[in-house]
């Protein structure tokens, strides 16, 4: 059944398209009263909100079927995280969806300083004609400093490339190689300082960026230099940026974003020339507030059909590169942890969840977290995802180890998840072709090549002539078609192994009937 999406905000028709393009059941009912929206809301798997709809943790009870809340926009303040998360649902927000809007904010600051836009206007306003006086500098060949290259800053060093601007940046957490990749070329922030003709802030405020900008920093800046903040208040001291201005040290500065917001009247930096300002406008355009409505469906697309959660607020984010490197092992790891579940005689104890080969090199908890969804579904009542699989595991006592390994083998990575219980230990391993082909290679001590999907009837039997053959002649009596089969045996031929896909559920009463076939050891049904 197709996954049922409640729209409950103004998103955009276009964002709406991608949902019911993508074969989700959509319903859009914008400005519901809480009470006619916690009576609706049981019957949907994903809501997706601008600010409007308050998420609170009465309308969460409600939501039984519920697995994610998408949020148009960056702030979730709307949403009862708290709630969400003791409940399993993801909430996701967009925080790359502005982006272009505040780089080229940013540009706007940049060139307006430089060619002295808005003094030039409010002199021409006045009936001057000051040529002289706003004589400018051009923007090619200068060096802008970028301060923080995620979302935002990585888009203003695309394009202060693109307008001949050498780019330097500084960010503590990211590689000299991906920098390169965007065309900076990564330095400390005392290079940023001393080098740079333009400084661009895009950092969040945190305890380390808090007055980052000072007047002891500002010192060490070039003399002419000018400083553009369209990140937040607070990363820039103020008063000492006035003071340098006023001192004819600092070149020019821009800021859309203060210490108080509104500034008060009077604040220092308004009396002086070559400081532009704006009212916190970083974010506001048509197109961003339709490109995180687009974002945001996108978003809920991949983590409805293909499990990939992408910048969700109530579980640990990870950057793109590795998602992308995760997303097809994501449902892989799930159907090894259900194909797991289904094999193992009693329920687990310990889950050990091994990455091995080319993803070892990848952070590898949204797989544990999927391998987990995949076993635990088959024991409990209650909704498991991957936000609250690892509690849920915790709780009940279930030791979950990750473990990885560079170790090379006859694929490029390999998931395998063995399953402990009272029964013994159940091991399942699987891996991808190409981009979505996922194959279990491994059950037990059996090497097979098989598709883990839909009806699956798993036989084990002695390895000797006619076995297969019967199978197949029982399921065709039965009715039942057989999609694929892979087999298998030991080395040493003391068992042998047979994976069916079948094209619709066996009854009971087939089982029962293969059970009874010469030479056969055990039939299990597995539904993935
Ligand atoms: P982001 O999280 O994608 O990027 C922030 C970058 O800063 C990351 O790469 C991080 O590694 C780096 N960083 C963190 N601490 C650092 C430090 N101490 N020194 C150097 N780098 C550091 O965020 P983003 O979406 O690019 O947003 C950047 C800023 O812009 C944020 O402060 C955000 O709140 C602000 N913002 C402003 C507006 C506006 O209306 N003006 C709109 C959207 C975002």
């Amino acid at each position: 059944m197709a996954a049922r999406v409640l729209v409950s905000d103004d998103l955009s028709p276009e964002a709406v398209r991608i949902l019911t393009d993508a074969g989700l059941e959509v319903d859009v009912k914008v400005g519901l009263p809480p009470a006619e929206l916690e009576a609706i809301v049981g019957a949907y798997d994903a809501l997706a909100v601008r600010s409007a709809t308050k998420v609170t943790a009465k309308l969460l009870e409600k939501a039984v079927r519920l697995r994610v809340v998408g949020r148009a926009g960056v702030g979730v303040d709307n949403v009862d995280l708290d709630a969400a998360t003791r409940r399993g649902v993801v909430v996701m927000n967009t925080p790359g969806g502005s982006s272009i809007t505040v780089a080229e904010l940013a540009l706007a600051m940049v060139m307006s300083l430089y060619r002295h836009v808005p003094g030039a206007t409010a002199s021409v306003k006045a009936g001057k004609w000051e040529k002289k006086r706003f004589q400018g500098r051009e923007i090619a060949g200068k060096t802008l400093g970028v301060v923080g290259i995620g979302n935002i800053g990585s888009v203003l060093v695309d394009r202060a490339i693109a307008m001949k601007m050498r780019v330097i940046a500084y960010d503590p957490f990211i590689t000299p190689e991906a920098a390169a990749k965007l065309g900076a070329s990564l330095v400390e922030l005392e290079t940023l300082w001393r080098e740079a003709d333009v400084v661009s802030l895009h950092v969040p405020l945190t305890e380390q960026t808090r007055h980052l900008v000072r007047a002891e920093t500002l010192a060490r800046m070039k003399k002419g230099a000018i400083l553009v903040n369209c990140a937040r208040g607070g990363i820039v001291d103020e008063r000492a940026v006035a003071e340098s201005l006023a001192a004819g040290h600092l070149g020019g500065v821009a800021l859309d974003v203060y210490e108080k917001e509104p500034p008060a009247p009077g604040h220092p930096l308004f009396a002086l020339d070559n400081v532009v300002c704006t009212p916190h406008i970083g974010a506001s355009t048509e197109e961003a507030q339709s490109a995180v409505a687009v974002a945001v469906a996108e978003q809920l697309v991949s983590y409805l059909r293909d499990g990939v959660v992408k910048n969700a607020v109530n579980v640990p984010g990870l950057p793109k590169e590795v998602l992308d490197q995760l997303a097809p092992y994501l449902p892989l790891a799930e159907r090894l942890g259900s194909v797991a579940a289904q094999l193992a005689p009693a329920g687990p104890t310990e889950v050990a969840v091994e990455v091995s080969g080319e993803l070892s090199a990848v952070p590898m908890r949204p797989l544990a977290a999927r391998a987990l969804v995949g076993l635990l579904r088959h024991f409990l009542d209650t909704p498991v995802n991957e936000v609250n699989a690892p509690s849920i595991a915790k709780e009940r006592g279930i030791h979950v180890r990750e473990v990885r390994s560079a170790e090379p083998h006859d694929w490029a990575s390999l998931v395998t998840i063995s399953v402990r219980g009272q029964g013994g230990e159940t091991v399942v391993a699987g891996t991808v072709y190409g981009k979505r082909e996922a194959r279990i290679v491994r059950v037990n001590g059996f090497r097979v090549e098989a598709v883990p999907e839909g009806h699956v009837i798993v036989v084990e039997n002695d390895d000797t002539p006619g076995v297969v053959g019967n199978l197949g002649t029982a399921l065709a009596a039965a009715g039942v078609n057989i999609a694929r089969i892979s087999l298998s045996r030991l080395d040493d031929r003391s068992g042998a192994f047979s994976f069916l896909n079948v094209d619709s559920a066996p009854a009971g009463e087939v089982l029962e009937r293969l059970r009874g076939l010469p030479h056969v050891r055990s039939v299990r049904a597995l539904r993935l």
